[in-house]
């Protein structure tokens, strides 16, 4: 090390010195002082660096404080934050699906910010469950013998199959056999819960005469599984629900269906094709239905179980139950989103996704024209209101656009992919795509609270 550079590290405060200064002092009274010495130590580091290179040379305490307080701010903020959905795609699964409604919220904060009565009967004054609040209304919703929830709906599967089907064999179609994201696997879930997979018939299609083909005295389940995310088109042929419930009565076996996004409301009603819903499905003799808290049902991540009260007894009995249980946040939010189906009317109004979902054409042309007319105000924004395309997402209707009204928009004055990183590494992402040198916000999943930040934002990238 040169002489000179060695003078000058030495004009560097000694760390006690630093530590020991009122400004030290001040940041105590928000931080701890582990936190404050660690980053002074990080941000002394830093510098003695820059010394060494020769990229600065007097040491500014002012500078110095600022940076560490900078850095002490940073690990006090939210990494897990909102951001704006422009996708079009309802129930995103990498931006967390569906958005809770207030209801859902408030249920949350009355009952978790105190105790509850989580697992006490309050009537008898004795212990109770947990699943017994909700019980009876996923029953007057599916018209299931009795109900249960878990985690999520891999978890009901996982409860379901190992229940009903551990050391035996499982039956499903070879054109059910999916991978959904966040790697569920379908042959993988019912390894993991500890059964054998028998693969019968082909991709597109499956006649009831290939399950019944493999039945032996192993076998225990015939296992359904919603497509989800693909569909097999043109030539094809599956198993009717009522066929595999014949079989399984046959043959002593039981009869479960995964069917993933499970909606309580007629998909139609919202001009989409039909989904089947769990009461439909269980209606045909199906003894287990499971599907998702989060996706069309609009409420928290969750797996619903619904069917036969001798098969959901027998879970509830499974030590599994325990590490796959639904914590409190979720049940209360949970219930809170299922009283909202009591009333139709209200559930569409008061539960984001189904709101969205309902949104009309003229709705849709309003928030999009709202958007665009505030944004055009703005030096160097180029905008206009086009027709575009969403989608529900989340597994439910993947070949359904669903019609939307798209804000397109251009800047002047710089690149679109500058807008975009600008717009989607702010302190609320705006998380939107470019098109044909054109930044692209579909209006169906921004939320009206939305708007002032985007025109903010955008406002902000042309200053
Ligand atoms: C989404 C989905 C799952 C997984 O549900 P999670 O609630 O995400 O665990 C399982 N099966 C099907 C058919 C699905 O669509």
């Amino acid at each position: 090390m040169s002489q000179d550079k060695h003078e000058l590290l030495r004009t560097l405060p000694k760390m006690d010195q630093l530590l020991a200064s009122k400004e030290a002092e001040k940041l105590r009274e928000e931080f701890s002082p582990e936190m404050v010495k660690e980053f002074a130590e990080t941000i002394l580091d830093i510098l003695r660096k820059f010394f060494l290179e020769g990229t600065m040379k007097n040491f500014d305490l002012e500078f110095f404080w600022h940076r560490v307080e900078d850095e002490l701010q940073i690990q006090s903020e939210m990494q897990y934050a909102r951001v704006i959905n422009g996708t079009g795609i309802v129930l995103h699964t990498n931006l967390g699906r569906a958005p809770l409604g207030v209801a859902a919220l408030d249920a949350i904060a009355y009952t978790a910010t105190g105790y509850s009565n989580l697992e006490y009967d309050v009537e008898k004054g004795v212990r109770g469950s947990r699943y017994d609040h909700i019980e009876e209304l996923l029953c007057r919703f599916t018209g299931a013998e009795a109900a249960l929830v878990v985690n999520n709906n891999a978890a009901a599967v996982m409860l379901a199959v190992n229940t009903l089907a551990k050391d035996g064999e499982v039956v499903t179609s070879r054109g059910e056999l999916i991978e959904i994201g966040g790697s569920f696997r379908i042959p993988e879930v019912v390894e993991a819960s500890e059964a054998d997979l028998v693969e019968v018939g082909t991709t597109n299609k499956t006649r009831v005469r290939d399950y019944a083909s493999v039945v032996n005295e192993k076998t225990r389940m015939l296992l359904k599984v919603h497509p989800s995310n693909y569909r097999i088109v043109g030539f094809t042929e599956e198993a009717k629900r009522e066929e595999l419930v014949a079989l399984a009565a046959e043959k002593g076996l039981v009869v479960v269906e995964d069917l993933g996004s499970g909606t309580l409301i007629n998909t139609e009603e919202y001009g989409l094709s039909h989904e089947p819903t769990p009461a439909e499905v269980l209606k045909t003799g199906i003894d287990v239905v499971t599907f998702s808290g989060d996706k069309l049902l609009g409420g928290p991540q969750a797996g619903i179980i619904c069917g036969k009260r001798k098969h959901i007894e027998q879970m509830k009995k499974n030590p599994l139950l325990r590490a796959l249980r639904m914590d409190k946040l979720t049940l209360a939010a949970l219930e809170a989103t299922l009283r909202l189906y009591l009333n139709p009317e209200r559930a569409k109004k008061e539960i984001p996704v189904l709101a969205m979902l309902s949104a009309t054409k003229k709705d849709l042309a309003i928030r999009a024209k709202n958007l665009a007319s505030r944004l055009r105000k703005i030096e160097g924004v180029r905008c206009s209101v086009q027709d575009g395309e969403g989608y529900a997402g989340g597994g439910a209707l993947p070949q359904e656009a669903l019609p939307s009204k798209l804000v397109v928009i251009s800047s002047t004055c710089s690149s679109v992919e500058e807008m975009e990183e600008y717009l989607r590494i702010g302190p609320m992402p705006i998380i939107g795509r470019i098109q044909k040198n054109s930044y692209i916000l579909d209006v169906r999943t921004i939320f009206d609270s939305d708007l002032d930040i985007i025109v903010q934002y955008i406002e902000e990238f042309h200053q």
